[in-house]
């Protein structure tokens, strides 16, 4: 659960006073010290307010890894590649068996 409630000093400097985060800890540095992740109430993650985007929606979850989408589909051909080797094998050692079949 995230703590107290604190206006976001980032925003305000954006010009939108009264945006309200809490924070989660989500870690310490290599001095020890805490570091803490700005979350909206509703528990997701909060992105500043500015003047080009005064409504910022939290990014889905898969989106935000830092893969870009030709990465993705990159990605996602190689793993269809993949599964259609490994039923081509499955055939292969299939017809294999039949033929070693007295
Ligand atoms: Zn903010």
């Amino acid at each position: 659960m995230t703590a107290n409630l604190k206006e976001c000093f980032r925003c305000r400097d954006n010009g939108f006073p009264n945006t309200m985060v809490g924070f989660r800890k989500i870690g310490e540095d290599a001095t020890g010290k805490a570091l803490w992740k700005p979350v909206q109430s509703d528990g997701k993650d909060h992105i500043h307010k500015t003047k080009e985007n005064p409504n910022p929606q939290p990014q889905p979850e898969q989106e935000s890894n830092g893969e870009s989408r030709e990465d993705k589909i990159e990605r996602l051909a190689l793993a269809k590649i993949e599964a259609l080797n490994n039923i081509a094998k499955a055939i292969d050692k299939f017809a294999e068996v039949m033929r070693n079949k007295p």
